[in-house]
């Protein structure tokens, strides 16, 4: 992916010239990197803020509660409202709210969505003959005995079927490193099984992106999806017909972006994120590039 020879940005770089109607942020690599706000993210949010345009927070951990990311932003000083925060432990938990109401889960995953899936009312189980939905998530604590239960709920009693609370390969970590992540859970179950996931919660599912605009009165197409990655936050935008800005801050470069055809290319493309505040407005606040909030 990251190029070792990486040619400058300066040619694929576009700021929007005018503000939108709803922001839908991704978090890691967008708006903080590990344990510290990128430049300008937090006077950015600050004016969307205040000009009474609405920010909405993401993410496709499924590790961690919304109140956690809630906690982490407002210690990184940007308090923010838990209900303007979805990742898939929100997603998964209202997707099946909504269609599988009275379905038995087997959730191979960690506290979070364990938690959140009992205070919605759902009943789980490790009974394989009364399971109806089995779903894979990134979960540490993953075994053979998990895969066990899977297996027999879905190959030998033909009952339950599998969903994914998010398709990513591995979480990355600062420094290369990183962790395996729910698609290695899912490809388990989906190897013994014979069978296929049959949906995902997080991104690039348009499922996640109407979570994210839910009670939101704003066109799509007035709305931007903001993110470091093109195969999940921006590929999410492009089809969904929603605007998109690619950040240059995490994951993508400058040549990832170049290598895509122009039909998959971002709108915007940013070198720091608070280019979403149009120059002219820079220039009315006086703000430069050297400040670092
Ligand atoms: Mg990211």
């Amino acid at each position: 992916m990251s190029s070792q020879t990486a040619a400058p940005a300066s040619d694929v770089l576009a700021s929007p010239t005018r503000l939108y109607g709803a922001y839908v942020f991704d978090m890691d690599g967008t708006i903080y990197l590990g344990d510290h706000l990128l430049p300008g993210a937090k006077r950015m949010i600050e004016e969307l803020r205040a000009r009474g345009i609405p920010v909405r927070f993401l993410s496709n951990n499924p590790t961690k509660d919304p109140e956690q990311y809630a906690d982490k932003l407002a210690r990184l000083g940007l308090p923010t409202d838990v209900a303007d925060i979805a990742n898939t432990v929100v997603t998964t938990t209202r997707w099946l709210q909504e269609h599988h109401p009275d379905a038995v889960l087997f959730p191979i995953s960690e506290e979070p969505l364990k938690k959140a899936l009992v205070r919605a009312g759902f009943r789980l189980s490790e009974k394989p003959e009364e399971i109806d939905i089995v779903i894979a998530s990134y979960d540490r604590g993953f075994d053979y005995r998990k895969l066990q239960i899977a297996f027999d709920a879905i190959w030998f009693h033909k009952r339950a079927f599998l969903i994914q609370t998010n398709p990513d390969r591995f979480c990355p970590f600062p420094g290369g490193r990183g962790e395996p992540d729910c698609a290695a859970m899912t490809a388990a179950i989906e190897a013994c099984t014979g069978t296929t996931c049959r949906v995902s919660l997080g991104k690039p599912s348009p499922i996640m992106l109407r979570e994210a605009m839910a009670g939101l009165d704003v066109d799509l197409a007035d709305a931007v999806m903001v993110g470091d990655r093109l195969q999940t936050d921006i590929q999410m935008a492009l089809d969904t017909g929603m605007t998109s800005a690619l950040v240059l801050t995490g994951e993508a470069t400058a040549d990832d972006t170049r290598a895509r055809t122009p039909g998959q290319r971002p709108s915007y493309v940013l070198d720091r994120v608070d280019r979403l505040i149009p120059a002219h407005i820079w220039d009315e606040l006086g703000w430069t590039d050297h400040d670092r909030t």
